[in-house]
Formats: C-alpha cells, structure tokens, sequence
C-alpha cells in the first residue's frame, strides 16, 4: 500500500491523463475505505450514444457513476457484475445501468428525450433529478458470475439517485455510506464534468473517524464542480481524508462498454416464433437494436432465411 504523495499524484496525472479512472483509498489510522470516480468521458459517450438530453444526460450519467460505485460490492478487477434499475413513475421512465468489477459500464433510460425540469437550490437553477425520475423503486442485482444473481429493492427515497443508492446500502447490505454523484452538463448539452464517490467504514471503525469524513463531506462542494475545477480522483480522495494519511489500495479504469454483437442479436431472433421470423424475411429484412448503446445490427433476407434454417433444427 503506497502514500497518496505528491509523487504517486504526478505518476497517477502522468498515467491516466485525461482518461476515467477510479481509485481506491484507506486512511491509514483508521477503518474507512473510499472509491472516488471520474467518469466525465463515459459519460459523454453515453450520451452520444442515446442521444439524450440534458436532463436525460445528468439521469443516465448518474446511474452510470452510481453503478460503477456500487462494484466496491464485488471482487475487484472480475468479471462479477451489478445491474442497477429505477423504476420510477417519472417521464424518464426506465433508468438501467450495469457494471462489471473491471470498470467497464453501460446503460440506458427509456426516454431519452425528456424535457428539461429545474428547480432553485440556493439561488441557483438545478436540474430537478427527482421529478424527472418520479417515485418508485430502486434494484440492485449483483451477479458473481455463479449461481442464481443476488437482487435487492427499495424504495426510493429521494430520485436523485445517490441516496437512494446510499439508502439500498443501509437497508439491504447494512454498510453506513456516503455516497455523492455528478454530472454537469454544458449549454450545448455536452458532459463537462462528473464523478462520485462511496466512502464506507470497515469494521473496527472508530467513532472520531466517522464523524470526522462526515465532517469533511459536509465541507466538500459538488463533486461535478471539483471534477470541472480539475480535482482529480486522489484530490478528493485526500478532500474525504483530511486529517488522515490516505493510502492508495487500488486503480481502476473505467470506460462505457457493452457487450452485444450481432452474434448475440443473433441469437435474439433465433427464440422469435417461426411465422415471425417468416415474416421478417418477407419485410426483407429486421434492425435489431440494442437496448444499452443504441448499437443496431440489421439482417438481410438471407441471413434470416439461416437463422430460421436453424431455427428448425432447434425445434425438430
Ligand atoms: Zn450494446
């Protein structure tokens, strides 16, 4: 385990530049751990993606960046995976996003296209967050790669997504959190700047160290602010740990990444029933897209004429 020092902070700058990473921090006097994010560039990508607007972009980023905090769940750099849905009432609709231990996320909402709600806070125009997600309920699947996936819901508390996220860590994982997600979104509907982070203590935790992050999150400004400023992840590591020695535990790069391919489109038509297929065919053709990056993978009359080939030799 290595000091968070001016030096590991140049090798770190050095190393990811402007990349998204995450990293993972422990005082060293005391029984906290923290994950601290950028995820300023899947953020826009994702919003390039799905085309989103505004409002939908901070929505979906959110849920990204939240997904990706909630990985501290699994076993770091694995194939292990957590699927976060809000289903609220809102005219979002649908929000999904899924994240593997290795950094790699991906994520919709189902309608992108959502109007832009804001509300004051402090004299400042805000994205109202919550009324474009409504009430309802947050689930949190976590898949360890073997036997059935462990799925968890609770209500939502707020919509704004970080604590609600904190409220599922309370009620279903009984594990005390901070959580703290952003995304700032610019005049041209670009993702400037977002990030989050999920400071959580470990057992043995001392009463002073606890109300001291508290006190030191209560300090802290938005992260998308800290983000935009050019605070990187070991800045506000050391912002969450003020009057700590930060240790680094681990790195992790993040990128948005889906896993679909026009194999796996594929083998969507291939459960179609058979007169549908058929009809498919007849239409010349079917675009298949997929729901979590937008990615369309279209089939020819040909291609389809095979996969119902295959299709009945399945059955037979
Ligand atoms: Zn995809």
């Amino acid at each position: 385990m290595k000091e968070i020092n001016s030096q590991v902070k140049d090798d770190l700058k050095n190393y990811f530049q402007d990349r998204d990473y995450g990293v993972v921090a422990v005082p060293k006097e005391d029984a906290i751990r923290a994950l601290v994010v950028k995820t300023t560039n899947l953020c826009e990508i994702a919003r390039l993606r799905h085309k989103t607007s505004p409002i939908a972009t901070a929505v979906l980023g959110r849920a990204l960046t939240g997904a990706i905090l909630l990985t501290s769940l699994l076993k770091h750099g694995t194939e292990q995976r957590i699927l976060l849905k809000i289903e609220g009432d809102g005219p979002i609709g649908l929000v999904v996003a899924e994240a593997n231990a290795k950094g790699e996320v991906r994520g919709f909402v189902q309608n992108p296209n959502v109007p832009t709600f804001t509300k004051k806070v402090n004299g400042t125009k805000k994205f109202d967050i919550a009324k474009a997600v409504g009430k309802g309920t947050l689930t949190v699947v976590k898949d360890f790669g073997f036997g059935t996936p462990y799925e968890s819901t609770v209500p939502l508390v707020s919509g704004e997504i970080a604590e609600d996220i904190a409220y599922y860590l309370l009620k279903s994982e009984q594990i005390p959190s901070a959580v703290s997600l952003g995304v700032l979104v610019g005049e041209t509907g670009k993702v400037e700047a977002a990030g989050g982070f999920l400071a959580q203590p470990l057992p043995g935790v001392t009463e002073e160290a606890i109300s001291r992050l508290e006190e030191n999150v209560k300090k802290m400004p938005p992260i998308s602010t800290l983000v935009k400023n050019g605070k990187r992840p070991e800045d506000i590591v050391e912002m969450l740990f003020e009057g700590f020695t930060p240790n680094l535990l681990a790195l992790k790069e993040l990128s948005f990444k889906c896993k679909c391919s026009k194999e796996v489109a594929e083998g969507g038509i291939l459960v179609f029933p058979e007169d549908e297929i058929e009809a498919l065919i007849k239409e010349g053709g079917v675009s298949i897209k997929c729901n979590f990056c937008n990615e369309e993978y279209f089939f020819n009359k040909e291609e389809l004429e095979k996969i119902l080939e295959e299709r009945k030799k399945n059955t037979n």
